[in-house]
Formats: C-alpha cells, structure tokens, sequence
C-alpha cells in the first residue's frame, strides 16, 4: 500500500506538532512538509522540508493531504491553495462562517478533491454534540459552557457553535430568560444563538472541554466532555486523512465520517 503523503500546516503550533508527532509514528503516513508563518524561508535543512507558507509548499512538494492547524483566517486561504492544486485538505482549524463553508464546499466539488473540516476531532466530543441534538428534541431550554484556554483566538469556539447548529436543527425556537430580564454587566448572559445562550470560558491550564446543559421541570440534564490532551483530537484526525482520500466533496463535522 502506497503510503499518503501528508503536509502539516501550523506544525510549530500546539496542535500542529502534535499532528506531526502522529504522522510520524504512522506507518501508513509520510510526512513530506512543513508549513509555518514562524519559518521565515524555505528550509531543508532539518530533513523533513519547512516552507513559510502553503503555496510556496505546494508549488514544491507532491503531497496527497493538508492537515491544517493554523489561526482563523488562515486556515480558508490554506484550504483554497490546497483545494487548487489538487491537494486535500484535512481542517482542524475553527472560526469559519457559513459562507466560507459553502465556498470551500463549491470549490472542493468544481476541483473533484475532497476536504473534510472539523471544529473538533474528538470522538466523545462528536457523541457529546449527537447526544445534545437528540436532547434538544424534549427540551427548548438550554445553554452551552465552553471552556478553553486562554491562548485560543475564537469565542465561541467552534464547537460550541457547531453544537448549537445541531440542537437548532431540533429545537423550537425559544427565546430563553426571562423577558424583562437586564445585563446589569454586558455580556454577563452569554452570547445568544437564536435564543439559547454560550458561554465562553478562557483560563490557563485548560485544554477544550464543554458541558451542554438542558433545563427542565425540576431536572437538569448535563452532557459534558473533556479533552485533558491535545492527543484526544488524534484518533479523528488519522480517520480523517485516511477517509478523505477517497472523497471527491467537502465533509464538515467529524460526525459525518464516523460509523
Ligand atoms: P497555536 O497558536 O499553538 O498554533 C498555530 C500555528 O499556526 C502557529 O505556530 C502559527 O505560527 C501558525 N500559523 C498561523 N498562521 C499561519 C499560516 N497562514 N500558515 C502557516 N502557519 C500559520 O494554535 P493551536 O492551539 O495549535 O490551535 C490551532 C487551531 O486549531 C485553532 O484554530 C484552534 O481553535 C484549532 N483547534 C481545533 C481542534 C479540533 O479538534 N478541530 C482542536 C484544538 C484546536
């Protein structure tokens, strides 16, 4: 079996070089390049090419895959970059809007490459956001906790704004709280998706971890998961270079490729 040839994007990043770690102790995969904005020329010095950025990596380098950690924003120009030159992309990268979604998602069909972007790779994350959706059908009141740690870009993460999409999809809208209800602190309710509320938490010594709960007539129904390391994102990322190679279209959520 031929092996993949896989590039990793942000790999000077906590996520990135946890990527690498794993691609290199897979016997299926072979790193071929690096990619980071920290590397400031091309280099081969190290053995394994480091490039600056994805173009200049691709111009360069044959490569089956592109797993992507970097920061938002960048990581939509490194898919398209990819996508174009018949490379495909493996996001772990959050904060896309809708938009950019559909974008990469014409793209990937235009260019018959596959790509699959996942707000979290996870496993028990995936069933926490499947077993939030199911709940969202026998209750409209619920609010998400999402706590990270304090080096993350994004609020809310990308995770929590997957799980709300999901319980939207079941859940009567409702616009929770009380209707006379004031901030005497802005921002002190959360954020409000379609009525429901996020709650975004950033301290030191966390990892990702996310708690979704639903309120009832004298119940509380808490669904929690907790990534304690970054080696938890590991199992979806392997599946996801191994599954996208066979896709011609665009994946998003990790729940669409786990059976
Ligand atoms: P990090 O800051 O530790 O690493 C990001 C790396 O990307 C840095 O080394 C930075 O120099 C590099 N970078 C930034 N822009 C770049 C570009 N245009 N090209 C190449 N390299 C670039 O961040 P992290 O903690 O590793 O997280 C990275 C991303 O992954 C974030 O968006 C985070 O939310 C996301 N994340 C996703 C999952 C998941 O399961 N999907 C899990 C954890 C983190």
């Amino acid at each position: 079996m031929e092996k993949i040839r896989v590039v990793v994007s942000g790999s000077c990043g906590r996520m990135g070089q946890e990527v690498v770690d794993m691609v290199n102790n897979n016997s299926h995969f072979e790193l071929v390049a690096m990619v980071d904005s920290k590397y400031s020329h091309q280099n081969s010095d190290r053995g394994i090419p480091e490039f600056p950025d994805c173009l200049s990596c691709f111009r360069t380098i044959n490569a089956d895959v592109l797993v992507d950690f970097t920061a938002p924003g960048s990581g939509m120009q490194n898919a398209i970059y990819a996508l174009e030159n018949k490379v495909r992309p493996v996001v772990g990268t959050t904060g896309f809007s809708d938009e950019e979604i559909n974008q990469l998602s014409e793209l990937a069909a235009r260019e018959k490459v596959g790509c699959i972007i996942a707000p979290n790779f996870a496993i028990g994350a995936v069933l926490m956001m499947q077993f939030s959706k199911i709940a969202a059908k026998y209750y409209d009141d619920v609010e998400i906790i999402e706590m990270h740690h304090d080096q993350k870009l994004d609020a809310p993460s990308g995770t929590a704004s997957k799980t709300a999409e999901l319980i939207s999809e079941e859940r009567k809208f409702k616009q929770q709280g009380h209707p006379d209800e004031q901030e005497i602190i802005v921002g002190s309710r959360g954020a409000d998706f379609e009525g429901m509320r996020i709650h975004s938490v950033r301290l030191p010594g966390l990892v990702a971890h996310q708690q979704v709960l639903f309120g009832g007539t004298g119940e509380l129904l808490s669904i929690k998961h907790d990534s304690f390391h970054r080696n938890s994102f590991m199992t979806g990322v392997k599946l996801s270079i191994e599954t996208v190679m066979k896709l011609e279209h665009l994946v998003y959520g990790l729940e669409n490729i786990v059976n």
